[in-house]
């Protein structure tokens, strides 16, 4: 191995990314480019274990996901980007590594009882559901990273990963799969950054697509005005002149990230010198300036020339990964 891979990726389930997808990830992808190889997969398969009536348009979802990528940052002459279905020895490991997974493991993963409960009535439990952390033990031991990068909250999802690579090495006795680094953003901000609105508690909630809390990448520097002059700030603020508290407060919080004056502009919300009207015209600056330079690069993005950036990163992955399944063959005794 003469380069240190990094395995990344985002779900295909809807083809804009928010800025919580920048902060909690992209941010740590762009940053890890100089020092490694950078792999960043479109998950489309793994979009398809929660998805309801109506079957998300992959192809789609895919290929704008993969713009936003560039838009952020990511350089695609650095860091290959490619199509999760497209490497089929994604697909053929995770049938392998369920094999050496068992059901009970499974079963205890807490993202998977809770997506159960909230599956509507009536609706049947999909294996896909259930066998998700394998497949995404397969996205990663694939490319047998060095590290992944991931939000503090999430690392317990990568220990299975590392159980798997671990059950499949003894089954077969042989260390196809080195063990691999959580890399820890432990921003704990960033890697949970709020939406524009509150829970049900009047809390601050995770921004998400399915609570449309969320400011896109994409969005025009009208639309991301409109959606924080309608975000959510201290309740009991009416006027200028009450105290304001920041760290319950939606717009401070942005402040905090996108505003250097944000600690000044704190103590005056805290004071009452200073009006929820005048926190968000300033955010409203400040974000605008920071989504420029993802606005300038999105637009140069074309289809036809996403494709061949998604046809070169396909080609560097399967070359990774078809030396990985050699191995695995080897390992197992199948060739
Ligand atoms: P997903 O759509 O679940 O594949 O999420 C893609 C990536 O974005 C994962 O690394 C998530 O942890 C991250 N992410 C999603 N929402 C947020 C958020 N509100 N704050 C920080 N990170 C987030």
């Amino acid at each position: 191995m003469s380069e240190r891979r990094i395995l990344s990726g985002m779900r295909a389930t809807n083809p804009r990314l928010h800025l919580g997808n920048y902060e909690g990830a992209l941010r740590n992808w762009i940053r890890l480019q100089s020092d490694y190889r950078v792999f960043c997969m479109v998950a489309d398969y793994h979009a398809l274990t929660t998805m309801g009536d109506v079957p998300p348009d992959l192809a789609y979802n895919s290929r704008e996901v993969a713009k936003d990528y560039i838009a952020a940052g990511i350089d695609p002459d650095k860091s290959p980007i490619f199509i999760q279905s497209q490497v089929p020895e994604h697909a053929e490991l995770h049938l392998i590594f369920s094999m050496v997974t068992g059901l009970g493991k499974l079963e205890r993963v807490p993202t998977y009882k809770e997506k159960r409960e909230d599956l509507a009535e009536g609706r049947q439990v999909s294996y896909g559901l259930l066998g998700y952390p394998v497949l995404q033990a397969a996205d990663i031991l694939l490319y047998r990273p060095y590290g992944v990068p991931v939000g503090k909250d999430q690392a317990p999802h990568l220990e299975l990963s590392r159980e798997v690579g671990r059950s499949f090495n003894a089954a077969f006795g042989a260390e196809v799969f080195p063990e691999f680094k959580d890399i820890i953003d432990d921003d704990d901000l960033r890697s949970k950054l709020p939406g524009l609105d509150v829970d049900e508690n009047g809390q601050l909630r995770k921004m998400s697509k399915s609570y449309d809390n969320c400011i896109y990448l994409t969005d025009d520097a009208d639309a991301v005005a409109q959606k924080v002059k309608s975000a959510f700030t201290t309740p009991s603020k009416m006027r200028k002149t009450d105290p304001g508290i920041p760290e319950g407060c939606a717009v401070c919080q942005y402040l905090k990230l996108y505003s250097p004056d944000w600690q000044t502009q704190w103590e005056e919300d805290r004071r009452g010198e200073r009006g929820c009207m005048q926190n968000k015209n300033d955010l409203i600056e400040r974000l605008n300036e920071f989504l420029v330079p993802f606005r300038e690069r999105r637009k140069d993005l074309d289809d036809a020339s996403i494709d061949a950036i998604l046809k070169r990163g396909r080609e560097e992955a399967r070359d990774v990964a078809s030396e990985t399944m050699a191995e695995v063959r080897r390992a197992m005794r199948l060739i």
